[in-house]
């Protein structure tokens, strides 16, 4: 790989960001295509290959890596579905691309690109392991090991978002009951803002304006979700006993409502010899893409 420029893809629900990296993560072009409309398999793939010539004809590419909603499977390279593009359906990404452009195609779960991109470029780069949670619409997770992505079968792996913290508590998108994502996410805050008051918040910063403006109820749902991470966490750090413990996506930017109390209740719940030597900390929110570039990178 004598060039080691790479192209990053972050497939999302209105558009795909596409950008050019170099393996010390510096960016060299970024291109942002909205989604086309109608959104069909071949429009999708059509305005990824548009992305791709213009970068290509800029820049020697030593290899493509993409990062989308799942479920997916990595490696035939599928995008399944996405809750956000119903109308795209077993989209084969890899394939199409490989054959497209004669390069290595690498394709794996949003978040675990997000993991990747923090862990080798982020504030906590260069530690032997770090589980990366991404807090926003939901919670999504990503170990990283060694340098080294944790997968699971097929790339489905580290949906700690999805870890039951009540037995038979309140619906989650995906179906099931009790999930993290439905206590401490954008979309569990307002969902249970709106239980208690019937107010439809629109957004985490108004669910933040709440709790600053001391609304008990805003107050005691933050504090559930905070325990109810907590408690998550917990679990992840004993299954998964990582050197570092970061937080990134567009929730921290309220850490200073619930990060302290969400480090001591995590501090105070896992083994005492694990929590003398664990970091914890607020990671860059570094671009979607730049993630999905370092797929190509990865040791
Ligand atoms: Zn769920």
């Amino acid at each position: 790989m004598k060039e080691a420029l790479a192209i990053g893809i972050d497939i999302g629900g209105g558009s795909i960001k596409t950008g050019v990296f170099d393996r010390l993560g510096k960016e060299y072009k970024l291109l942002n295509v909205p989604n086309p409309s109608p959104l069909t398999n071949e429009s999708f793939l059509a305005s990824i290959d548009s992305a791709i010539i213009t970068l290509h004809e800029l820049y020697p590419i030593a290899g493509i890596g993409i990062g989308s909603p799942g479920p997916l499977d990595n490696e035939l390279g599928i995008l399944i579905k996405s809750a956000n593009m119903p109308s795209l359906q077993n989209v084969k990404l890899k394939e199409h691309l490989e054959t497209k452009f004669h390069l290595p195609v690498f394709y794996e779960n949003d978040a675990n690109c997000a993991a990747l991109g923090e862990a080798t470029f982020g504030a906590f780069k260069n530690l032997s392991s770090q589980l990366i949670l991404t807090l926003g619409t939901g919670v999504g997770g990503g170990f990283v090991e060694q340098g080294k992505l944790y997968l699971g079968y097929k790339g489905n792996g580290i949906e700690i978002g999805h870890m039951t913290v009540v037995i038979d508590g309140a619906l989650c998108g995906c179906g099931q009951k009790g999930c993290l994502e439905a206590y401490f996410s954008t979309k569990g805050f307002l969902n249970r803002f709106f239980e208690k008051t019937k107010v439809q918040l629109k957004d985490a910063e108004s669910f933040f304006t709440e709790v600053r403006k001391e609304n008990q109820i805003a107050i005691d749902i933050l504090n559930f979700g905070t325990v109810a991470m907590a408690e998550t966490v917990r679990n992840a750090i004993h299954l998964l006993n990582p050197e570092a413990l970061i937080f990134v996506g567009g929730i921290t930017h309220a850490w200073d409502l619930f990060g302290e109390n969400l480090e001591s209740l995590i501090r105070t719940r896992i083994f005492p010899v694990l929590n003398e030597r664990l970091i914890i900390g607020v990671g860059g929110n570094l671009a979607g893409s730049l993630g999905a570039a370092s797929l190509v990178f990865q040791r």
